[in-house]
């Protein structure tokens, strides 16, 4: 793993400095519960590594988005999403301010459970 923030929200979840309700993890990823959950099942993936948005990646990270990509289907199933096509999940990706961005540090909104939901 590299580099941090050390004003980050996200970056101290990473650290453990700040707790939070853990989904998923390895050396390059982690998922954690949404602590103002939409749906019945609301979760954050974000890379470890500090990374402020979607507009600030390059093609170093396209093995890791792809791989926090790829998780998502596994992870919403794993966690209350009824199956595709059925069930399924959505998946945002909120992009600055005019995108609704508030926390700085790259994550996947992974959001799903039977509706009706608070939001979305
Ligand atoms: P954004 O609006 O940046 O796309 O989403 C940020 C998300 O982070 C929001 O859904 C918000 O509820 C969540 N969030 C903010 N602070 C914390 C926190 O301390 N812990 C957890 N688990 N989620 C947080
Ligand atoms: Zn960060």
């Amino acid at each position: 793993m590299s580099q941090t923030d050390p004003n980050c929200l996200f970056c101290k979840i990473v650290e453990g400095k700040i707790p939070s309700r853990k989904v998923y993890e390895d050396d390059d990823i982690l998922a954690f519960h949404d602590i103002q959950p939409w749906a019945p099942m609301h979760f954050l993936l974000i890379p470890k590594q500090h990374v402020a948005s979607l507009a600030q990646v390059g093609p170093e990270h396209a093995g890791v988005l792809g791989r926090m990509l790829a998780l998502a289907p596994r992870l919403a199933a794993e966690n209350g999403a009824r199956p595709y096509p059925e069930g399924g999940h959505r998946v945002i990706i909120n992009t600055g301010d005019d995108g609704g961005q508030e926390v700085h540090h790259l994550h996947l909104h992974v959001i799903g459970g039977p509706r009706p939901w608070r939001k979305g």
